[in-house]
């Protein structure tokens, strides 16, 4: 029987949240943002590449993030994000799979996204292989609710779909 189509599609989910800190950049996307508040982590702590990074990996059932670039390893602290992604898009390619698009939304009430959003997407479109067509960046406050509402840092949730070339 001919295989249905599109039944070699995944789906995965990523989310990834990092507190602000004084003195610290701010990078999402591979983007440095001006901002007086920067992100506090163990690498870059650019959010959006971890949670694109999970999602990508959640898709080929490839495991997550901290098992490919554990915090414990010196080689990961300050590491460009961007080289995480485009290890995940690698891993996932040798499986046999390919990504097939992105949606990424932030979580944030400052810095407003929308004047980056082009920059990151073309920055992520680089790194996952495709067209910045398929790559979707959203930003979205918490309508001042909770810690995300009090500015203690920011979030970030990623859907990617791989199509599976096999
Ligand atoms: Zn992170």
């Amino acid at each position: 029987m001919p295989r249905e189509q599109g039944a070699n599609f995944r789906v995965g989910i990523g989310y990834d949240s990092h507190p602000f800190a004084r003195g610290r950049a701010l990078i999402l996307g591979g983007v440095s943002i001006p901002s007086e508040l920067g992100l506090d982590g163990h690498s870059d702590a650019d959010a959006i590449c971890h949670a694109l990074t999970d999602a990508i990996l959640g898709a080929a059932g490839l495991g997550d993030i901290g098992e490919m670039f554990p915090d414990s390893d010196p080689a990961n602290q300050n590491r460009d994000s961007i080289q995480m992604l485009e290890a995940a898009v690698k891993r996932v390619s040798s499986a046999g799979y390919t990504v097939n698009q992105v949606d990424v939304c932030v979580v944030t009430e400052a810095p407003r996204l929308t004047p980056y959003r082009d920059k990151i997407r073309s920055k992520l479109s680089v790194a996952l292989g495709i067209d910045s067509a398929r790559v979707s960046v959203k930003g979205k406050s918490n309508e001042g609710m909770g810690w995300i509402g009090r500015r203690e840092g920011l979030a970030c949730i990623a859907v990617a779909t791989l199509k599976g070339n096999r």
